[in-house]
């Protein structure tokens, strides 16, 4: 849902490129409207079209913008990342196969991306703010491809029945199919062999094409690695798998007075604040639980706060010798940020940085593995099945939060705000209480051995 609010607010957004243009997605209800609008539209020339709606051979696309400036059409396929990725590519050159064959004087797509190294000083610039690649190249040696392939898919909706294919890599690529719950319904049992953790998918599905479909059915020479038979036999008798002394090892490591820590991260695609790039990772809030008194911080960042949370998170975490997280890397990175922002704080938040001990190594490492986990590692199952008390009731996951904090910032109304606020410290304290359970039950498991 975020991902979508995103890519929606940086198209609109990027419309400052050609402003003045005619949404057609404003102005239609539904997918035959847009293409008949648009239709009009290019018979009016009207010069910048946002969400131009072309089908051809059934094919429909829509295109973020077409400009048309000397007798020529270039269309502009806004995308709200840094990195242009295959799944882009591939898609562009398709929007392109259907534009070219739908306009005469069709010129060129061009991806259009966000500018990491962009720096926001004073107002937003479109200009430095987005990068543009044209996809001509590729598309063009796609040309045959795609007739290739749409009359296939013609073929294929002729037939009017649905076609015998397995289940593949190729429900899962670009994205995991919409069909998945159906396809996939007698195959995720919790004896599926696509239950065992960190084992590539070519392999699991060696297995399964081969007939080998469940856990208990795959031949103990066909598993390389002594790990994964300890995690098959885990699953045959429903016990963990457990490494006292790697467990321990990491544990030595805690020094009291402890309490665990969790933070939130923003990352706007559209810089907000002034200094800051595209998606730059801003902490905004952290929790902390020892088990007696429970700390939060909050930054609204209505202004910039950063310097104000380097401090807060310097002073308030002094009293302890250990921090515990659970999967330190976005912590360090919110660190490493925040150095740059206060420099003058750089070794106190060196020294935070230092007192980290990360539970999250004991899982990934399969230093305990317990076979509900499957092969998900999130502190959310680990807390679940280690029966911690702790629920998150609001929030469930770091990409709501962020969309919750959005929302923080943008309203206006108290009550929203009060409640809002109340959400996100409520889900931020339930992930370090969390923690702090599962350090507890890591300890006493140690003692009682
Ligand atoms: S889940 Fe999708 S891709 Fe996979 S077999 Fe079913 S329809 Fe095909």
């Amino acid at each position: 849902m975020l991902t979508f609010k995103r890519g929606h607010d940086i198209g609109f957004f990027a419309q400052q490129l050609f402003p003045g243009g005619r949404d057609v997605s404003k102005e239609t209800k539904n997918a035959g409207e847009a293409y008949d609008l648009t239709k009009k539209l290019l018979e009016e020339n009207v010069q910048t079209i946002y969400e131009a709606t072309f089908i051809y051979k059934g094919v429909l696309v829509m295109v973020d913008i077409l400009n048309f400036e000397n007798e020529i059409y270039t269309a502009y396929e806004v995308k709200s990342s840094i990195k242009i990725s295959e799944t882009y590519l591939r898609d562009s050159c398709l929007q392109y196969y259907v534009l070219k064959n739908s306009l005469a004087n069709f010129n060129d797509l061009f991806l259009t991306t966000m500018n990491g190294d962009y720096v926001l000083e004073g107002n937003v610039d479109p200009k430095k703010l987005f990068k543009r690649r044209s996809v001509k190249k590729e598309a063009e040696k796609n040309l045959e491809y795609f007739d290739k392939k749409i009359e296939d898919a013609g073929l294929v909706l002729e037939m009017n029945a649905i076609p015998n294919i397995s289940i593949g890599k190729h429900c899962f690529k670009p994205y995991q199919c919409d069909f998945f719950n159906t396809c996939w319904k007698d195959v995720v049992s919790a004896e599926s062999v696509f239950n065992l953790p960190f084992i590539n998918k070519d392999k699991l599905f060696e297995w399964h094409d081969s007939g080998v479909k469940t856990i208990s059915g795959i031949d103990d020479t066909q598993i390389e690695n002594q790990t994964h038979l300890k995690i098959k036999d885990s699953f045959i008798s429903n016990l963990p798998v457990v490494h006292l002394d790697k467990i321990a090892s990491i544990l030595s490591s805690v020094k009291p007075p402890f309490a665990a820590i969790d933070m939130e991260i923003w990352a706007p695609a559209l810089p907000q604040l002034q200094g800051t790039r595209p998606f730059q990772q801003i902490p905004f809030l952290f929790c902390m639980s020892d088990g007696n008194t429970n700390d939060c911080f909050l930054a609204e960042h209505v202004a910039d706060t950063r310097k104000e949370f380097a401090r807060e998170l310097v002073e308030r975490t002094k009293a302890y010798n250990t921090l515990l997280v659970y999967d330190k890397t976005m912590e360090e990175l919110a660190i490493k940020g925040l150095k740059d922002v206060a420099p003058e704080l750089a070794e106190d938040l060196e020294a935070v940085k230092n007192k980290f001990v990360d539970l999250f190594e004991i899982f990934r490492n399969l230093y305990y593995y317990h076979p509900a986990f499957k092969n998900n590692f999130s502190l959310k199952m680990i807390s679940e099945v280690f029966n911690t008390g702790v629920t998150y009731t609001g929030i469930q996951s770091g990409l709501e939060a962020m969309n919750y904090f959005e929302r923080l910032r943008n309203t206006e109304d108290p009550s929203e705000k009060s409640k809002t606020r109340e959400e996100l410290i409520s889900y931020c304290l339930s992930d370090a209480q969390a923690t702090l359970k599962l350090a507890e039950y890591l300890q006493n498991l140690i003692k009682t051995q």
